[in-house]
Order: structure tokens, then C-alpha cells, then sequence
């Protein structure tokens, strides 16, 4: 289907101008469609010949201005208009397809009780498969909507929905709003709401979830109002959107999606088991986020999406600088160390990095390849900097302006900027050309008595840098210097000397990679356990991480580096990321496998698992690392017969994670899947199984997995991702060897049974990254000589390519020193 070009997308905004969207939804059709009418009022400037986008099963019928539009000239999502100058009306009926790609009407059944489910997503260009639209951020329009669905569901939407006779429902009249953020949310969703400062709060979950919505009902409605009082306070406009719904809808694709009005979760932010204190702290933090988005992105909208770090750049950094205040969880700054940052860095090291602003996304569909770590953690990372560059002060009154002057419409990075000047703001091109139109990362180091500024060769930039450099004589006392960078190099207070440690951006404040001196890397393994801030530990395990991708640091030092930190880490996120991290890439990608090195760090999770409190998050968090990193331990097969660690509740998930890594290690057979299966019989339940079931060493297994991977339309996003996870597994390489050929050979014929997301998130899961050889890189570099692959399928494979020759690299170097030159 074709994108919607930047370019198209500038001639329909000079031409047309959308007052009102008048649309009827009728969801009772059954379970392959739901029939669109879309009445769509608008003038054009002149006459011109233009189209609108719809994406049907079947286009039905189309009247402009009462003449019949041929529905044959539909093209390629495409139906064209020829207009005179002035007003028109536009009507298309159509049967729209309901999907299973959680793209626009998705449709979900709940196995556990055969309840049937749907949400709207419209984000990006998945609009035109709802209603019949002018398809652009900047053709925003008044929306008025009606419903007709099963007697007993709830229709939930961006304006407050009224049933006015059994399954017929009627939502108010909207403010202007872009077609992408419209969403309709039906099903029988158990639903709770409260009210706060004079707005409707809601929450919605399917059924089967109930009881577990009900229980964390207080702690999300706590977070919602207190945001909203934040916001208020910050922003100096209220929340102009009427009713606040947080909808936790099943096979969600991304975290959430920022409908005005109707924000969108994916429901495994329903907890049904314990979880660590990291994920109801991340919860917290998607629900500021998404906050944050009513007012950069609804009330204010991108003209276009080169500019979308407007939206996500700014609730990124919201929702960090928040959520301590507005929630119990105190570790938003350890979660971007450990998490967030380490996604942006990677990124902006590849050959696709881009911009943070202005990333030239040249079509709509290009643009989805850069919602990465660099419009999110770098964006965020860069307004921290620019917050301390201007002050507080300038920096909200700045923001203040800028939604004030563009409320209802679109804006642009030099609007954002203009504001900011008008609030007294002073030299801020060069700040912004090189921390904003520029990529790229700088890489300081400790030289002798200095800290020096690199910037990659391909992008030199101004890049000032305001960070603290630690200086941990022996000892517990330490000593910080507060360093202002504006050129290549500044003055330390102290020179590296035997066993002290120099760690610059300790409170991880600016965006950068960071090599500490031979000193301080000799030092690390004795004195990590012992460094209070796991702030600065989390930028520690960035800076190590980031050497070991360079093949700067052995694979060996890091090993040592785990075996130090990891039996006395406080931190749950700590546990997570760093457990995580070693099976992916330390043990799997650099490692090849390697059974003794897995030994190893399994062998000092379990040691933190043994030493943390029973009951405690820490001990859950050590727990699921362990089932991760593990592989034939003699004590996992026990915990699912009633002999798990005192304290960790063997629940729905917990057992999961359990039985996953058995099958994987070969410990569990179909038949123990099946069994688990018939004991939790839930929608999680059904993904866990076909994760597990692709887990197996068997080539059996593995052929069925490949087969739904590659070639089955009807499975679920969900049942696609879980299958390639289970699938690539390092320790099977032997039995996976002829998929590294056919996923090269087959990865693109899936962007014929799937679309968008799915396609690029496919061809990243699926792709053989264990496979780490000069021949894996060639064939890699024969499909994407084929100007043919999709840009997502091609950005995911050109990415996945490029950690393939690091992982290389890495596994190239000698491991003898702790050092690698
Ligand atoms: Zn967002």
C-alpha cells in the first residue's frame, strides 16, 4: 500500500480544509468485518484534483457533493476527488476489515472465556482502515461518531459515549482533532471510574482481568489525578479533552497510544501475578507519559512526522521528571540508566541513526522506523540538558507559550524554539543544530588529568556537556565535580591514580559514550559492590556495556565484572536489564553459546536470589533472571513442584517463566506445556505456550515455529512474537543452522500476509542473531541490496546487521586482557 509522502501531504493541507467528520460504526457484523460510513465536510482553496484514503475490504459506495464517485478508480488505498473551489461533502460507506494485527479495528477473543474484544488503533496511517479520511496530522477536523454494536458491550471513545437504545451508541462532538488519534474501544470491558478535579476517570480491562484491575485500581487513579494536578500546574492550560479513559486492550503492538480522551495499554499492565516494583514504577510512568501526550501531540500536533520527537521526545522527558513526584516509585533515573538510555545510545551508534528533530521521514510508513530510542531516550536526554542550559523558569514559560499559540492545531520545530526565545532563551542555534539536527553520540574519556571530547568522525557537532564527574578515592567518601563542556576537553580535579575510580557523568546527565581510565577499570570489580548511587552503577553498566559492543572491554572483564556486582545489587531494574543483556548479547551473541560462561552468571543470580528477602521484589526480580540465564540447573525443575525459594510465589507468570526455560534447556516435554496450558487457560497463557513451544530443542518444534512465523495469517501479533522469541536460541545453534538461510530467503514474502509494525517487528524477532559470522552479514547485505524490502523490514534487518558485526568483533578479540586493542 503506499505511504503518504511529505510532499502530498503539504499540496492537501494548502488545498482542503476539514470541518467535520460525521462517522457510524457498525461493529455487529460478525468477526472478519464491521461496515464504515464516513460523511466527511470540507472546502477546498481551489479546484484541484486530490484523494481521500480508504483502505476497505470492499468499498461500498462514494457521493461527492451527491454525484456517485466510481468506486472502481480505488487505487491503492486511494479513492481520487476531483474538487472545485468551495465547500463540499464527501460520503463513503465501506467494509472494513477487523484485524489481528493490532492496527486499526483490532479484534481479539479471550480464551479463557470466549469474550470477544475490539480497539481502534489509527495511529500512523492505519486511519483509513476505520473511516474514509484526509489522512494527515495536520488536517485535523471536528469528529462525530456513532456505534452500533452487540447488546451489553461498552463503547468507549475520544468524546463521552451514551447508549441511546440497546447496542446503539452516540459520542459527543469532538474538539479538532487529527484522524491519527482516533480510537473506539467495544466489548464487554469490566470497567471502573472515579472523578477528579471535575474529570470522568476511567479504566477498562477485559473480563477476565477484572479482579486484577479492581485490586491496582487505587494506585493508577492515584498517579492519573496527581499527573493532572502536575500538568495543570506546569502546562497553566487544563486538559482539554473531556473524559480521561485508560483502556488495557489485549495484543496491544506498542505500550500505549495516546487517543485523546480514550488512551490505549497493553493489558499485561493488568498485573495477575506479582511483579517486581521496576514494572508498577514503568506502569506509572507510561501512564504520565501518555498524559503528557494530550497536551504535546493532541492539543498540539506535529505538522508532520519528521517532527514527532515533539510528541515523544517531550512526554519521555515528562514522564522521568514526574513520576517521583506523583507516585511512590522512585527510581525513574535508575530505569533510563539501565533501560531507556542504553536503547537510545545503541541506536544512535548505527548506520540508521537520525536526527532527534527533522529525522526527514519522507513517507508516513518510513516515519514508523524512527518511533527508536532516539526520538524517545536521546530526545528526552537532550530537553534534560537544555532544561539545565536554560533554567527552569525560561524553559516552562517557553512550553507555556508554545501551547497556548498552537491549542486545536500543528506546530513545528522552529515554532517550539521561537517560543522558548520569545521566553528570554539566548543562543540556542548552535545548541539545538548540534544536539538536535545532528546525530550521533560524542564519546568522553579520562586522560590523564582531563576529560576529552570525541565526536564521531561522520558527525561533528557543538555539543556542550553539563555532567558530574566522581572521584571514589578508597574508602566510601567520594568527591564530585560539576563539569560545564563546551569544548573538547576540561580540566579534572583529580589525576587516575592504583585503586581509585574517576566515573565522569555520574548522575548520568548528559548523552554520551564514557570510557573510564585503565586506573578505574583495574579497580571496578572490587569496588562496584560498594558504590551507594545506582544511579551512577546504572551509568557504570552503560559505559561497560557500550566498551564491550566496541570489543574495547573482554568479554572475560565483564564476566568478572557480573560475578562482583551482581550477589550484592539492590536494585530490581539492576537485575533485570543485566540478566536480560548477558543471555541476549554477553552469552549469546558475543559468547556463541558458551556453556561455561552461562554457568557462570547463572551461578551469581542465583547466589543474589539466595541472599535476597523472601517475598520481596528484589528476590522476584533474581528469580525471573535466573530462569533466564539459566540452563540444566538441577534446582528450576523443583519450583513448579512446590519446592521454588521461601517467599516466591509460584504464580500464573512465575511458572511460565519456569517452564520456558526448562523447555528450552530440554528439561520439559510437550506434554508438561500442554498441562500448564489447561492451568492457566488465559489469553497470556496461549502466548506463553507458543513461546515455549518454539523453546523446545527439537526440530519438530522448531519447523512448526518457523511455519507460523513465515507463513500463517491468522495467528495474532502477539502468537508471531512469541514464536520468534522461543525460536533463535543460542545453545541451539546445530538444529537452527538452515533457518539462517531461510530467513534471509523468506522474511520478506511476510509483508504479504502482514503490514506495518508487524512486518518490521517480525523481521527483527525473526532475524538470526546468534548467527554472528562474516557469511550471516553477506547474505544480510545481498536482501538489503533489494530495493523491493519494505523500509521497516529493511531498517530491522539493516539494524539486526549491523549488531551482527559487532557481536563479530567482539567474538574476534582475544579474551585474554581486560583490555582489548
Ligand atoms: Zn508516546
Amino acid at each position: 500500500m503506499r505511504s503518504l509522502t511529505v510532499e502530498e501531504a503539504r499540496l492537501r493541507a494548502e488545498s482542503l480544509r476539514v470541518d467535520r467528520y460525521t462517522i457510524d460504526l457498525d461493529l455487529d457484523r460478525g468477526p472478519d468485518l464491521f461496515a464504515s460510513r464516513a460523511e466527511i465536510t470540507f472546502a477546498a482553496a481551489s479546484a484541484v484534483d486530490t484523494f481521500v484514503d480508504v483502505k476497505p475490504t470492499q468499498l461500498t459506495s462514494a457521493y461527492l457533493d451527491g454525484a456517485e464517485v466510481a468506486v472502481a478508480d480505488l487505487e491503492d488505498g486511494r479513492l481520487p476527488l476531483r474538487l472545485d473551489a468551495g465547500q463540499h461533502v464527501l460520503i463513503v460507506q465501506a467494509d472494513m476489515p477487523l484485524r489481528n494485527d493490532g492496527e486499526g479495528i483490532h479484534r481479539a477473543v479471550d480464551p479463557a472465556d470466549g469474550n470477544t474484544y475490539l480497539y481502534g488503533m489509527s495511529f500512523l496511517d492505519a486511519a483509513p482502515s476505520v473511516f474514509a479520511c484526509f489522512d494527515q496530522p495536520d488536517l485535523k477536523a471536528r469528529f462525530r461518531i456513532s456505534v452500533t454494536a452487540p447488546t451489553g458491550w461498552t463503547v468507549l471513545g475520544n468524546t463521552r459515549a451514551t447508549q441511546v437504545s440497546p447496542g446503539r451508541w452516540e459520542l459527543s462532538e469532538s474538539v479538532p482533532l487529527s484522524t491519527y488519534h482516533l480510537t473506539v474501544v467495544a466489548g464487554p470491558y469490566h470497567s471502573v471510574t472515579r472523578e477528579h478535579d471535575g474529570i470522568l476517570l476511567g479504566i477498562h480491562a477485559a473480563q477476565s482481568l477484572a479482579e486484577h484491575l479492581d485490586k491496582d485500581a487505587d494506585e493508577i487513579f492515584d498517579v492519573t489525578a496527581r499527573a493532572f494536578d502536575e500538568y495543570h500546574r506546569l502546562f497553566g492550560i487544563r486538559y482539554p479533552f473531556g473524559d480521561y479513559h485508560q483502556a488495557f486492550v489485549p495484543e496491544f503492538n506498542a505500550g500505549a497510544m495516546e487517543n485523546p480522551g480514550c488512551v490505549t495499554f497493553r493489558d499485561s499492565m493488568v498485573f495477575r501475578s506479582q511483579v517486581p516494583d521496576s514494572e508498577r514504577s514503568d506502569r506509572a510512568r507510561v501512564i504520565v507519559h501518555e498524559m503528557a501526550h494530550m497536551w504535546f501531540g493532541d492539543l498540539v500536533t506535529m505538522r508532520w512526522w519528521d517532527d514527532l520527537w515533539l510528541n515523544e521526545s517531550f512526554a519521555e522527558y515528562m514522564a522521568y521528571r514526574l513520576t517521583g513526584a506523583v507516585s511512590p516509585f522512585q527510581d525513574s533515573w535508575v530505569d533510563f540508566a539501565y533501560f531507556r538510555k542504553r536503547w537510545g545510545l545503541v541506536a544512535d551508534q548505527r548506520p540508521s541513526t537520525h536526527p532527534v528533530a527533522g529525522n526527514g521521514a519522507p513517507d508516513a510508513e518510513t516515519a514508523l522506523s524512527d518511533f527508536d530510542g532516539i526520538s524517545y531516550a536521546k530526545g528526552a536526554a537532550a530537553l534534560k540538558q537544555l532544561k539545565a542550559f536554560l533554567g527552569d523558569d525560561i524553559f516552562l514559560e517557553g512550553v507555556r507559550r508554545h501551547l497556548r499559540a498552537h491549542s486545536y492545531g500543528n506546530a513545528t520545530l522552529d515554532d517550539l524554539f521561537g517560543a522558548w526565545q520569545d521566553a528570554g532563551a539566548k543562543d540556542l542555534d548552535r545548541w539545538v543544530e548540534g544536539w538536535l539536527r545532528t546525530p550521533g553520540a560524542d564519546t568522553l574519556r579520562v586522560q590523564g588529568g582531563r576529560l576529552t571530547r570525541t565526536a564521531p568522525a561522520e558527525y561533528p557537532a557543538h555539543r556542550p556537556h553539563g555532567l558530574t564527574v566522581r572521584h571514589l578515592p578508597t574508602g566510601t567518601e567520594h568527591q564530585d565535580q560539576h563539569i560545564e563542556m563546551a569544548g573538547d576537553s576540561a580540566r579534572l580535579t583529580w589525576q587516575p591514580t592504583a585503586g581509585t575510580l574517576i566515573i565522569p557523568d555520574a548522575g548520568d546527565d548528559t548523552w554520551a559514550n564514557v570510557r573510564y581510565d585503565e586506573y578505574t577499570l583495574a579497580a571496578l570489580p572490587g569496588r562496584i559492590g560498594s558504590i551507594a548511587d545506582p544511579v551512577t552503577r546504572g551509568a557504570i553498566w552503560l559505559a561497560v556495556r557500550d566498551a564491550t559492543a566496541d570489543a574495547e572491554l573482554s568479554c572475560e572483564f565483564v564476566l568478572t565484572l557480573l560475578e562482583a556486582a551482581l550477589p550484592v545489587e539492590t536494585e530490581d531494574i539492576a537485575i533485570q536489564s543485566l540478566s536480560g543483556w548477558a543471555d541476549n548479547l554477553l552469552l549469546s551473541q558475543y559468547l556463541g553459546g558458551d556453556r561455561q560462561s552461562r554457568d557462570r552468571v547463572a551461578a551469581v543470580v542465583e547466589k543474589r536470589l539466595a541472599t535476597a528477602s523472601p517475598g520481596s521484589g528484589l528476590q522476584l526480580a533474581a528469580a525471573l533472571g535466573f530462569a533466564t540465564v539459566q540452563s540444566g540447573s538441577s534446582i528450576l525443575p523443583g519450583w513448579l513442584a512446590g519446592e521454588a525459594p521461601p517467599g516466591l510465589v509460584m504464580d500464573a507468570e512465575m511458572r511460565w517463566a519456569t517452564l520456558t526455560s526448562l523447555a528450552r534447556s530440554g528439561a520439559a516435554s510437550l506434554d508438561d506445556i500442554e498441562a500448564e496450558l489447561r492451568r492457566d487457560t488465559s489469553a497470556q497463557g496461549v502466548i506463553h505456550a507458543a513461546r515455549c513451544r518454539a523453546s523446545l530443542p527439537e526440530s519438530e518444534a522448531k519447523q512448526a515455529a518457523w511455519q507460523g512465523i513465515m507463513t500463517n495469517a491468522g495467528l495474532s501479533n502477539y502468537e508471531v512474537f512469541a514464536l520468534c522469541e522461543g525460536f533463535w536460541r543460542a545453545e541451539h545453534s546445530d538444529l537452527l543452522e538452515p533457518y539462517v538461510e531461510r530467513y534471509f530467503d523468506e522474511i520478506a514474502t511476510t509483508s504479504a500476509i502482514r503490514t506495518g509494525w508487524l512486518v518490521a517487528e517480525t523481521g527483527r524477532l525473526a532475524f538470526p542473531a546468534y548467527a554472528a559470522t562474516e557469511a550471516t552479514v553477506d547474505r544480510a547485505e545481498r536482501l538489503l541490496a533489494d530495493a523491493s524490502l519494505p523500509s521497516g523490514l529493511r531498517r530491522s534487518v539493516a539494524d539486526a546487521t549491523d549488531d551482527l558485526r559487532r557481536a563479530i568483533r567482539v567474538r574476534a578479540a582475544k579474551p585474554a586482557s581486560r583490555l582489548m586493542s
